[in-house]
């Protein structure tokens, strides 16, 4: 009869980045580039009651709902975080990112900071990064450049952005947004770096579980 292979169960870690910035701060590009080049880094995408602009994707960039399901959707507790931003609704899909950790991936939540503050409340295990923009008026010209909202719009989004920027000192890390190549490349440096950190725990666990310690 052969024999069989003792196999011991490998332990993995996944890892929650959380990435926040003021609307118009860069984020989502930058965050659109770090997936597509980390095919390791799952984006949870989050819902929305906000109406779509006109290159976005369903499922892609948000799940576009109406106001009431997604209150019925709160209620139903599907959300791990959920905040009205802007006066419309966004939200953490729970299932979505408890699948996607059991399963070992890393993923990556783009919320404001609001969401932030509710997840660090849960004490949940996380890696947390503002992206700041380099200064009021660069995030002023960003807001008005990109044209997707009108004059009132922008100007609650940058009166939002003071408030936002007050909790940049919580997170654990902080970066300024010059360039999105030289932002991509400091996030990529600290994905890789706590990576490590929270592999740490598997790589001694199969250390010493190989080795007869005395
Ligand atoms: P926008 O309307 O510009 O796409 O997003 C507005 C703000 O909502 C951004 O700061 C974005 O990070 C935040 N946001 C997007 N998804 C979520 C979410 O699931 N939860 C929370 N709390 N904020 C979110």
């Amino acid at each position: 009869m052969a024999k069989r292979k003792k196999v011991t169960k490998k332990k993995k870690h996944s890892v929650l980045f959380i990435l926040s910035s003021p609307s118009g701060g860069g984020k989502t590009t930058v965050r659109k580039v770090l997936v597509k080049k980390d095919r390791k880094l799952v984006y949870i995408v989050s819902h929305t009651s906000r109406p779509k602009r006109p290159k976005e994707q369903n499922r892609r960039d948000y799940v576009f709902i109406k106001k009431n399901v997604f209150q019925r959707a709160i209620r139903n507790e599907a959300f791990l975080e959920w905040a009205l931003v802007h006066g419309h609704y966004y939200g953490t899909p729970k299932r979505e990112l408890v699948r996607r950790l059991a399963r070992g991936q890393d993923c990556l939540l783009d919320i404001d900071t609001k969401g932030f503050m509710k997840i660090k409340k849960l004490r949940l295990p996380c890696v947390s990064i503002f992206i700041l923009p380099p200064s009021r008026s660069v995030l002023a010209q960003r807001l008005t450049e990109r044209k997707t909202d009108t004059k009132d719009v922008i100007k609650k989004r940058l009166k939002n952005a003071e408030k936002e920027v007050k909790y940049s000192s919580l997170y654990n890390y902080v970066v300024i947004n010059r360039t999105v190549a030289q932002t991509v490349r400091t996030i990529e440096q600290i994905i890789f770096t706590e990576r490590l950190k929270y592999k740490k725990k598997d790589l001694i666990y199969g250390y010493v579980s190989s080795r007869k310690i005395s």
